[in-house]
């Protein structure tokens, strides 16, 4: 998994962004990229831009401080650079990011004080990596000699973590209860990628059958 984790700092070379608008500053969001919860907005000039790229933690330009701020340089709560998109006009940044801790000096998650604590959206970072592992296999991916061995196979391992969690289910032990819960999930998505279907399209059967109730 260690392929998703760092930040495309090549994307850069194409970015069109206009500083001229606002006296060399740009707005920058700054989203999470697990949850998707927009965690704070400051400014970026060129050099806050280059430096956020460069050293990977999302750096401002901070205009109380007059100076470049790199977020999390006093309390260590960097936030750690996954993407950066520039909008249509080329006046606005998005920041992708993974935060170390609470965004916001009030010590709240998010500078909107919201909780971020939810993690679901890494199952999109998950079924993104079992996509390339079908589509890029190498000899050291477990995921790729899933794929290797077929359908049969793979929905044999559904089968049997099935099997395991319900075992587990019946003890107390929270540690065995999480592997296994994971080990279900991933060969699950591993299944789904196997026949060809998106998560989405199990989705639409959810949502169609709350719509009728
Ligand atoms: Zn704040």
């Amino acid at each position: 998994m260690s392929g998703f984790s760092k930040p495309d700092r090549s994307e850069h070379t194409d970015m069109n962004i206009d500083f001229n608008k606002m006296d060399g500053l740009v707005p920058a969001i700054v989203q999470d990229a697990i949850s998707g919860k927009v965690l704070m907005q400051g400014y970026m000039n060129e050099a806050a831009l280059a430096k956020t790229q460069e050293t990977g933690m999302v750096t401002f330009f901070s205009r109380s401080k007059n100076r470049l701020w790199t977020k999390g340089e006093t309390s260590e709560n960097f936030m750690e650079l996954v993407s950066i998109a520039v909008d249509c006009d080329g006046d606005s940044i998005l920041v992708k990011a993974n935060p170390r801790g609470p965004v916001c000096h009030t010590g709240a998650d998010t500078c909107w004080n919201e909780a971020n604590s939810s993690k679901t959206g890494f199952i999109d970072q998950l079924r993104a990596i079992i996509k390339d592992r079908k589509n890029n296999p190498t000899d050291k991916s477990y995921t790729a000699s899933l794929f290797a061995k077929g359908i049969n196979k793979v929905a044999q391992k559904v089968g049997e973590e099935a099997v395991e969690i319900v075992i587990e289910a019946k003890d107390d032990n929270k540690e065995l209860f999480m592997g296994e819960a994971a080990d279900l999930l991933y060969h699950y998505l591993v299944l789904l990628e196997a026949k060809g279907y998106e998560l989405d399209e199990v989705m639409e059967v959810l949502i169609e059958r709350h719509r009728k109730k």
